[in-house]
Order: C-alpha cells, then sequence, then structure tokens
C-alpha cells in the first residue's frame, strides 16, 4: 500500500507495481517522491521550488524505515535536486539523523550527488514579483499586469503574468508525503519540500523533523504531514497519529483526533497570534495529515474544508481518494 499527498500520485503511478512485486517500501517511497522533487512545474518541491526571502531555495527532506527504526534527514539543503536521497545517506552512511544548511550539502557533494540550480527561471520571476509587491513604502515599483511601463502585454504575457502573481495572493505551501507498506508488513515513509515560500533563511519545517512531519514505527504503522509546519512541529503531529495507533485506534480516528489537538493548540497561540483562528475558533492554515495502519487501512484527513490524497491498493491500484475534514 502506499498513501501520500495529492502530488504523490504521479509518482505511485510509476512505482506501486514494484512494490507489489517486492521492492523494500523505502525504496519505493523515495522513488515516488523524486518523480516531485525533478519537477520545475511544482513550486513547492525540489527543483522550481519556490525560495526563501533571499531568493535562494532551500529544501528539507527525511526518511524512516520502520524496519530497523532508523531515520535521516537534511534541513536548509541547497543545490541538491534529490534531498529525500541525500536523507537516507544521513541514515544508511551517518550514525546521524540530521545534517542540515552547508554540511548537508559538502555530505551530499562528497556522496556524488551534482551541483543543481534549483532556482528555475519562473521561480525567480515569482519571487522578484514578491519582493515588489511587498510594499509601497521601497524603492521596487508594485507589478502591474505588465512590466513595460505604458506598451501593452500581448495576452499571452498578461496571461502569464496573471498566472505567476496567483503566487503572491496566497503563500505557496506544498510537499510531498509518501508511507508505504509492503506485503512483509514492513512500513516505511519520506517527506520532501523546498517548505514555505519567502520563509527566513534557515527556517526548518516540519518536513525533515521526525516525528513532525513524517514517522513511522514498524510495530505500529506511518504518518505524515503537510501545511503548516509549525503547527505540526508543535503537536509532533506524524509520531502523535503513530502513537494513536499503537493504542489500538482507526488511521482516521487518530488523524481527526491529533487535528482537534492542533485546533486547540491554536485556539491557545491566538492569545499572541490573533490571525491563528478565525472567529468560530478554527485554525486559518492547512494542515493535511495521511496515516497508514499496519492492517493497510489508511486516512487522509484535512484540518478544514475538502481535499484529496493520494493512495495505491491492491483493491483499486493508485487513484486519488477524499479529505476527511476536521472543521467545514
Ligand atoms: N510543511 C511544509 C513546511 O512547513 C510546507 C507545506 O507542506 O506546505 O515547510
Amino acid at each position: 500500500m502506499l498513501v501520500g499527498s495529492k502530488n504523490a500520485l504521479p509518482g505511485m503511478q510509476l512505482h506501486y507495481q514494484s512494490l507489489v512485486t517486492g521492492a523494500l517500501p523505502l525504496d519505493v517511497a523515495i522513488e515516488v517522491v523524486k518523480i516531485v522533487e525533478a519537477d520545475e512545474t511544482d513550486h513547492s518541491v525540489g527543483l522550481g521550488g519556490l525560495p526563501n526571502e533571499d531568493g535562494v531555495v532551500q529544501l528539507d527532506a527525511a526518511v524512516m524505515d520502520g524496519r530497523t527504526h532508523n531515520a535521516g534527514a537534511v534541513a536548509c539543503l541547497e543545490n541538491i535536486l534529490h534531498p529525500s536521497e541525500v536523507a537516507r545517506l544521513v541514515m544508511e552512511r551517518t550514525d546521524h539523523v540530521m545534517i542540515v544548511g552547508r554540511g548537508a550539502y559538502e555530505f551530499a557533494r562528497s556522496h556524488g550527488h551534482p551541483h543543481v540550480e534549483l532556482l528555475t527561471e519562473e521561480a525567480r520571476e515569482i519571487w522578484m514579483r514578491w519582493k515588489e509587491s511587498m510594499s509601497e513604502q521601497d524603492d521596487r515599483l508594485v507589478p502591474g499586469p505588465d512590466t513595460r511601463q505604458g506598451r501593452a502585454a500581448s495576452p499571452e504575457e498578461a496571461a502569464r503574468l496573471a498566472r505567476l502573481d496567483r503566487y503572491l495572493v496566497e503563500r505557496v505551501t506544498g510537499t510531498i508525503h509518501c508511507s508505504a507498506l509492503a506485503l512483509d508488513g514492513n512500513v516505511a515513509c519520506t517527506t520532501t519540500t523546498s517548505g514555505l515560500s519567502w520563509k527566513i533563511p534557515g527556517r526548518v519545517g516540519d518536513s525533515p523533523q521526525i516525528g513532525s512531519g513524517l514517522y513511522c514505527d514498524g510495530e505500529a504503522g506511518s504518518a505524515g504531514a503537510t501545511g503548516r509546519g509549525e503547527a505540526a512541529i508543535l503537536a509532533h503531529a506524524s509520531s502523535a497519529c503513530v502513537e494513536l495507533l499503537r493504542g489500538g485506534m482507526a488511521p482516521l480516528d487518530a488523524g481527526l483526533e491529533v487535528l482537534r489537538r492542533v485546533t486547540r493548540q491554536a485556539r491557545r497561540a491566538a492569545l499572541w497570534q490573533p490571525g491563528l483562528v478565525d472567529e468560530r475558533g478554527v485554525p486559518t492554515f492547512g494542515l493535511t495529515l495521511y496515516v497508514l495502519g499496519l492492517d493497510g487501512r489508511h486516512a487522509g484527513v484535512n484540518l478544514l474544508g475538502p481535499g484529496q490524497y493520494a493512495v495505491a491498493d491492491p483493491e483499486g491500484g493508485p487513484r486519488l481518494a477524499d479529505l476527511v475534514p476536521l472543521h467545514e
């Protein structure tokens, strides 16, 4: 079985069969997410990911293997295409769990990963339009529908700029998570991301933090998170799900229980950061959890509103399923 974020579907379609024919769940989970890491049209992960406020793409990723109960992670990794593979190297080739920043880059290079410019032309353009739209008090002009002072843009160019500007309206969050369960009961997972767009350089999200953005235990199951990393970190969201599975809860109940906890935590945090919840006390941010039990039961739960997650199982193969929202 494979369970993960919606953007894991293309990878599941390509690699589910190898899990069925006996590949290790960790191998399969990593192959699934690598598709998106290398996809420059996805602005939330790897190549083409939106950069931090300085225009630098900094990647976070982690892997965990339930068979050995070992994990590896990298954070603030620059110029490397496949952070999930580097996280795996941290797990398999060192006695550490996490390596960050320059050290992670040098570590990846020393294992043969090539230096890659991850900031694509389009991501650079979106970043520059974000900088220009930050303030009317500074010396950069707020971008209009055209950048050429008075000369009309072609309809194609105007449509392209309008598409880019959609990334300015809403903070881009993204991330890909994949949990894998093999027929022999082995479980593994990975989460990889370019993190929150325009983040403060050096910010580490939940994705590479074991227990927050992912967690699995060969005795209990697997879980992962996408969405507001700070909320997943403060709730230890993924390990909280797995602990509830261990206690006998079904994946759906476990996921919803953790989201209830996140909601209560957000209400308390809103005492000093009021925008975190609305007038009903419902969090204003997104958080999605993917939960997979060792018996193959699974769930995708969403803090707010509808959505979909990706799943692949013997009954239906790779497909999208509906998230269960906690708040409507
Ligand atoms: N969880 C990621 C982070 O906070 C972002 C996301 O999933 O959208 O870095």
